[in-house]
């Protein structure tokens, strides 16, 4: 089997199990593993970054699945168009509302009803940010679509039939919801247990408790007339532990107000009682 999963012309392409042993040992992998399934113009996009470093070998596991499907399979006609001019007039095309909803209606082939464990996803500038804590939600699912727009978007009424899920990745405008897809998926996948290997680097780093991450340091000791902070190098695991926690609180302080704000909250301070902001 290739490490990349085979182009898919309007057939979900399913990864056969290697040995038997793959479905009983171990972490769980191939038929239960969690499956992003992505609706694009550019299936060979994927999986891009994706199939490098962690998320790649974890790919080639099995211990999560890709599965692009290659929205042109589903144009009309000879030419198998997926667009047309906006209504109302105005530049540019959209994706057509019958051609989504066919690729969107293999894609949610097998899937569980409940939304809750499989959500679908459109990559949109209008959506609701992108975030640990979504990213936390999608890793506990089952699977997730994803749909990438290109142009001017996607027809609304398709969006409204299927009940997709709206997110970005932030406030700016991108060509299309491929790279965004594949953030996405980035993000998520790297908290399924046994893709990192170490879970607790997951646990302590940006985000996981409201507060941005520590400065980090590595050899050499003194590099360009500038020293490693001699704290990291006492040995001294409780001091360690408070440096680290106060360059954190300082760093979310600095640059996050409104993270800062989420932490002293969470831990039953007042927020607007905080008079270094
Ligand atoms: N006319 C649209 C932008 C279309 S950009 C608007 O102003 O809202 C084309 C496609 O790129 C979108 O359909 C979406 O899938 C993707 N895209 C663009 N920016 C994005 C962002 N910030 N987050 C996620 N997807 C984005």
């Amino acid at each position: 089997m290739s490490d990349r999963p085979a182009r898919s012309h309007g057939r979900l392409s399913i990864a056969p199990a290697r040995t038997p042993s793959d479905l009983t040992d171990g972490p769980p992998r191939l038929k239960d593993a969690w499956e992003a399934r992505v609706v694009t113009l550019f299936p060979e996009a994927f999986p891009g970054t994706l199939g490098l470093s962690l998320t790649g070998k974890a790919l080639q596991e099995g211990l999560w699945r890709l599965t692009p499907v290659d929205l042109r399979a589903f144009g009309e006609g000879r030419h198998r168009n997926v667009d047309d001019t906006p209504a109302g007039g105005g530049a540019g095309m959209v994706l057509r509302p019958d051609v989504v909803d066919r690729a969107l209606r293999l894609a949610a082939r097998d899937t569980p009803p409940d939304a809750a464990d499989w959500p679908v996803v459109y990559l949109s500038p209008r959506g609701r940010p992108f975030d640990q804590a979504t990213a936390q939600r999608w890793s506990r699912a089952k699977g997730l679509t994803l749909l990438c727009g290109r142009f001017e978007g996607v027809d609304q009424r398709v969006l409204d039939a299927h009940a997709v899920e709206e997110v970005s990745l932030g406030d700016f405008v991108l060509t299309g919801g491929e790279i965004a897809a594949q953030a996405l998926i980035d993000a998520t996948v790297r908290l399924i247990p046994h893709v990192l290997g170490n879970r607790a680097s997951t646990e302590e780093e940006s985000f996981s408790d409201h507060l941005l991450e520590h400065p980090q340091y590595t050899r050499p000791v003194r590099w360009s007339g500038r020293d490693i902070p001699d704290i990291l190098l006492s040995g001294h695991h409780g001091h360690i532990a408070e440096w680290r926690r106060a360059e954190a609180e300082r760093l979310t302080k600095e640059r996050r107000p409104d993270l800062w704000r989420a932490y002293r909250a969470a831990r039953g301070g007042d927020p607007d009682e905080d008079r270094e902001l």
